[in-house]
C-alpha cells in the first residue's frame, strides 16, 4: 500500500495528485472524520462544518482551483487533465464526508462556463475572481438550473431546448433584469457568494439561443435565499430556494451569449457528472471501515472474513468499488481528450456522462447496503458510519435530472431514438 488504502493508488498516479492526495487526507483524517457524526445536526448552522471548509478552501487554496493563473488560480481549467484531477480530488473529500464533497465541487462549478479551455471569458474571471482569492473566507459559487416545475426538463436541452425554463431575463439598456425562482442549488440557504443563473429571454421558446447563463453575485439586490433544506445527508451541503426579483446586472456578465451559453451549459453538465466519484469516496471509506470489523470481529472462533459466505459478499463489494473507478476515470478520460472524443458537449459525451454516473451511484448504493448488511445491526448504528454514506450515496444518485432523463440521453444516443 503507499499509505492510502488499496483503491487511492491508481496506474498513472503523478507525483502531483499523491501529494496532493495526501494533503486532503490529512485534512480529512484530522478535521472532518473525528468530527463528521455531528454534521447530521449541523445542517443548519454549519458551527463545525464551516471552520473545517474554511482550512480546505481558504488555507490550503482549494477554492482558487479552476480559476486561471493570470487572475491568482491554480488554472485547472487549462490544464489537460481537468476531469481527472476533479475525480481523485473528489474521491478523497467524499471519503471523509460527500456533503463536503458536493459543496467543494460546486464551490467552482459556475467557473466551468468561463475559466476552462478553449472558451475562457477573460473580462468575467477578471471579475469574479477576486471573490475567491482576496479573501480569508471560504466563498462559494452555485449553479442555479432547477425550478419548481421541474429539473429534469431543464437539463433535457436536446428533448426541450431550454422551453420549460421561467426564470426570465429582460435586457433593459446595458442590464440584465431577472425575475424567476430556483430550487435546490448546492451552495445555496445563505451560502452561495456568486451565482450562475440558467435563464430563458424568450419565455416557452425551444430555441437554444434563448437560453442564457447569468452570473449574478449573491448579494446584489433583489436575490433572496431561503432557509436550507433538512435532507436525509449531505449536512455539508446546503439547498434552498432562490428568489430572483428584478434582480440587475450588467449585460456583459451573460456568460458567451444566444448559443454559445446553451452549448456550454452542456459542457457544465458533462463534466457535473463527474460526480460519479461522490459515490466512490464513500465507498473507499466503507472499505476501510470493512476491513476493520471483519477482521476483529469473530464468528465461531474465527474472523467474520474468513468465513465463506462473508468472503463472497466483501469480494461483490470490493468488485464494485474497482468497476465503478475504472469506469468513472474512463469518463474522465474521456472529457480530458476533446481531441480523441469529441467535444465535452456533444451528446456522444453527454449519454456516456450520464450512464456513467448513473451506473456508479447505483452499483455504490447497491454495495453500501451489502455492507450494511455484513455489520448486521452495527451498520445501522451512526458508530460505524456505514448508514451516514448509505444515505448519502442515496442522495448522489437523485441530483442532476434523475435516472429518467439519464436513461433518455443514453438511448438517445445509442438507439438514435427520435421522440425521447
Ligand atoms: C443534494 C442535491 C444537490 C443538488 N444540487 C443542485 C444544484 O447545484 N443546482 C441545481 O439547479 N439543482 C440541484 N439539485 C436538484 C436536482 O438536480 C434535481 O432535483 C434533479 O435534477 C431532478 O429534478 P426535480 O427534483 O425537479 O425532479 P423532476 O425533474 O420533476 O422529476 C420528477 C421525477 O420524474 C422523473 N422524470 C423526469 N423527467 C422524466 C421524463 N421525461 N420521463 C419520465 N420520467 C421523468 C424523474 O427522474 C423523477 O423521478 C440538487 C439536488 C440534490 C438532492
Amino acid at each position: 500500500m503507499n499509505g492510502l488504502n488499496p483503491f487511492a493508488k491508481n496506474v498513472t498516479s503523478s507525483p502531483a495528485e499523491t501529494y496532493i492526495r495526501r494533503i486532503i487526507r490529512q485534512w480529512a483524517d484530522n478535521v472532518v472524520i473525528p468530527m463528521r457524526r455531528q454534521y447530521d445536526e449541523d445542517w443548519e448552522d454549519h458551527r463545525f462544518i464551516e471552520p473545517a471548509f474554511k482550512i480546505l478552501l481558504v488555507d490550503l487554496g482549494f477554492q482558487k482551483a479552476l480559476i486561471p493563473a493570470e487572475f491568482g488560480g491554480w488554472s485547472m481549467g487549462l490544464s489537460d487533465s481537468l476531469a481527472t484531477s476533479s475525480a481523485w480530488m473528489f474521491e478523497e473529500v467524499t471519503r471523509a464526508d460527500s456533503g463536503m464533497g458536493v459543496a467543494f465541487g460546486v464551490c467552482y462549478w459556475p467557473f466551468v462556463m468561463i475559466g476552462v479551455k478553449p472558451h475562457v471569458n477573460r473580462r468575467l474571471c477578471a471579475e469574479f475572481a477576486p471573490m475567491f482569492i482576496n479573501t480569508d473566507k471560504p466563498t462559494f459559487g452555485a449553479v442555479a438550473m432547477t425550478e419548481p416545475q421541474g429539473g429534469s426538463d431543464i437539463e433535457n436541452l436536446d428533448l426541450l431546448g431550454g422551453r420549460t425554463i421561467k426564470t426570465t431575463a429582460t435586457l433593459d439598456g446595458d442590464k440584465w433584469v431577472i425575475n424567476g425562482h430556483k430550487l435546490w442549488p448546492t451552495n445555496t440557504g445563505g451560502v452561495a457568494d456568486l451565482l450562475g443563473v440558467v435563464c430563458t429571454t424568450k419565455p416557452g421558446s425551444d430555441d437554444e439561443k434563448d437560453l442564457a447563463f447569468i452570473y449574478v453575485p449573491a448579494d446584489t439586490p433583489g436575490v433572496t435565499q431561503g432557509r436550507p433544506y433538512e435532507k436525509a445527508g449531505m449536512a455539508a451541503d446546503k439547498n434552498s430556494d432562490i428568489w430572483f426579483e428584478d434582480v440587475r446586472v450588467p449585460s456583459w456578465y451573460r456568460a458567451h451569449g444566444p448559443g454559445l451559453d446553451a452549448l456550454y451549459f452542456r459542457e457544465v453538465l458533462t463534466l457535473g457528472m463527474m460526480s460519479a466519484a461522490f459515490s466512490i469516496g464513500p465507498m473507499m471509506n466503507v472499505y476501510e471501515i470493512l476491513y476493520d470489523f471483519c477482521s476483529k470481529k469473530t464468528l465461531n472462533g474465527r474472523p467474520l472474513k474468513e468465513h465463506d459466505a462473508i468472503a463472497a459478499e466483501l469480494s461483490e463489494i470490493v468488485t464494485g468499488i474497482e468497476v465503478s473507478r475504472a469506469a468513472t476515470y474512463r469518463l474522465a478520460a474521456i472529457l480530458d481528450r476533446p481531441d480523441l472524443y469529441g467535444p465535452r458537449w456533444s451528446p456522444e459525451v453527454l449519454a456516456k456522462a450520464r450512464l456513467t454516473k448513473m451506473f456508479v451511484a447505483d452499483r455504490c448504493l447497491n454495495d453500501c447496503e451489502r455492507a450494511m448488511e455484513i455489520l448486521g445491526t452495527y451498520g445501522a448504528d451512526r458508530q460505524w458510519d456505514i448508514e451516514k454514506h448509505w444515505r448519502d450515496i442515496k442522495m448522489g444518485q437523485l441530483y442532476e435530472g434523475g435516472k429518467q432523463l439519464a436513461q433518455m440521453d443514453t438511448a438517445r444516443y445509442f438507439f438514435d431514438c427520435k421522440t425521447l
